[in-house]
């Protein structure tokens, strides 16, 4: 079977429908026995907690963690984590060759299955299969009686959402800038504005699927050193691509250009370089895979280094009519390499020109990233003007984002967000509330539970 890099909320699901796999055995042989998969975990440390297994008719109640590959334990440094030190089973999508990659904590190996051996369909047939017949444990809980509700309710609540959706957002932004700042030890934190917006963005770019990695590649990045040895697009590219690991074996002209710069940059900045297989292209479309985004980041970091990209951005939404026009014409007037207009990957070429970000990811970086970094910026150089623009384009501004959450979200809730406020509300709600179970303290929950009996059941407990 091809080692497809699945991601692990996928194998989670797949984990925890028995259905998809026979008799299970660890990689020493003895026969697993699953009495409760236990709750997942949206917070740091293993997937799921207070699980009960029997190991060979021994019984084990503790912590299980989802991997795609028995390598990822130590890759992901959980031998010394002591968050991890009550794993009873590693669940991995698929084996190693090497031993010295089996799963260890400080005082004992950690018994692992790797489910690719047991399971009784294909991958593809049980991907299908989630696919068109989502669970019902990802039903909300109040999805049965929310059209009762009052929608001005519901509106406000996701407004106030909204409101605190920015405000976080702006607060990660604000403290990645403290700690920049400190780092450059100057006042004014030389290019610390600029590194915040180019890791955010890069964050941004890996949707989902990536934003570790893109995040991991930002950190790799120091403005100020690139800015003196990166001068043009190929430049850019070497740097990104060599840092990033994306290259592979195939060798055009691009491709052998731009790795013999990545030779000399390397040596030059002393670089790491992350490794290919940290990056995710399984079940994303090929418009989405991150050597293409790679390609915009490349321009914007260019911009972002050799240009005045962030003062643009500044100038653009403190004095433009038409705000998110113009910063939306900045973002994708972005240029990066002709190469990756008609190539989805090295070698790899598309028939039709390809966009390597288009209008819907740069309102996406407006929302996620302009306007929280702009909250941010108004605050810190007290401009009362720009703070009230900011809130009045969030409030305001026309929403077309779309994403698998606001999708399931929008018809449970049976409704439209109007602006990017409820629509990031939405999001918030999702992300903080129904996802932690916090329907108590949640708007929706207090109105739709106190019809509710004190000893009446909630109907499902989402993602149990
Ligand atoms: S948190 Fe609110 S919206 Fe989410 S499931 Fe609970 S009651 Fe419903």
């Amino acid at each position: 079977m091809k080692k497809l890099n699945l991601n692990e909320s996928f194998i989670s699901r797949i984990w925890m429908n028995p259905s998809n796999y026979g008799e299970l055995r660890t990689t020493e042989g003895k026969v697993v026995e699953v009495l409760s998969y236990g709750k997942p975990n949206f917070d740091s440390g293993a997937d799921f907690s207070d699980s009960i297994v029997k190991i060979d008719g021994v019984l084990y109640s503790g912590d299980i963690e989802i991997h795609c590959s028995v390598k990822d334990w130590k890759i992901h440094k959980h031998t010394k984590n002591r968050k991890y030190n009550k794993v009873i089973l590693n669940v991995v999508m698929w084996g190693d060759e090497s031993d010295d990659a089996m799963p260890k904590t400080a005082r004992r190996t950690i018994p692992t299955v790797i489910l690719s051996e047991f399971l009784s369909r294909s991958i593809h047939e049980i991907w299908k299969d989630l696919i068109n017949n989502p669970a019902p444990a990802f039903l909300l809980p109040c999805s049965r009686e929310i059209g009762n509700l009052d929608r001005a309710t519901v509106k406000s609540w996701l407004n106030e959402l909204g409101m605190e959706r920015l405000k976080y957002r702006a607060e990660r932004i604000k403290r990645r800038l403290e700690t920049l700042k400190s780092e450059t030890q100057s006042a004014d934190g030389k290019f610390a504005w600029e590194t915040a917006l180019m890791e955010f963005v890069f964050e941004a770019l890996g949707f989902s699927k990536n934003k570790e990695p893109f995040l991991k590649l930002a950190g790799m990045l120091d403005i100020s050193k690139i800015r003196l040895c990166c001068k043009t697009h190929d430049d850019f590219d070497a740097l990104l691509y060599g840092c990033s690991g994306l290259f592979t074996g195939h060798r055009d002209a691009y491709a052998y250009r731009i790795k013999s710069k990545w030779n000399l940059i390397q040596e030059e900045l002393k670089s790491e370089a992350m490794d290919r297989s940290e990056w995710n292209f399984f079940r994303l479309r090929p418009v989405n895979f991150p050597t293409l985004r790679m390609a915009y980041a490349s321009g914007f970091l260019m911009e972002l280094a050799k240009g005045d990209l962030f003062r643009r951005l500044v100038f653009c939404f403190k004095n433009s009519p038409e705000t998110v026009k113009d910063i939306t014409g900045i973002l994708l007037g972005i240029e990066y390499s002709d190469y990756w207009k008609t190539h989805y990957d090295f070698g790899k070429e598309s028939k039709a020109e390809k966009t390597a970000a288009g209008q819907s990811r740069a309102e996406d970086i407006i929302t996620n990233v302009v306007l929280p970094l702009m909250h941010v910026y108004s605050r810190e150089f007290r401009d009362d003007d720009l703070l009230v623009k900011t809130k009045r384009i969030y409030m305001n501004g026309d929403d077309n984002s779309d994403n698998v959450i606001l999708k399931m979200m929008k018809k449970q809730l049976g409704l439209r967000p109007s602006s990017i406020c409820e629509s990031q509300g939405v999001i918030h709600l999702h992300n903080f509330y129904c996802s932690k179970e916090r329907c108590s303290e949640c708007r929706i929950g207090e109105k739709v539970f106190e019809r509710f009996s004190v000893s009446e059941a909630i109907p499902e407990t989402i993602y149990s």
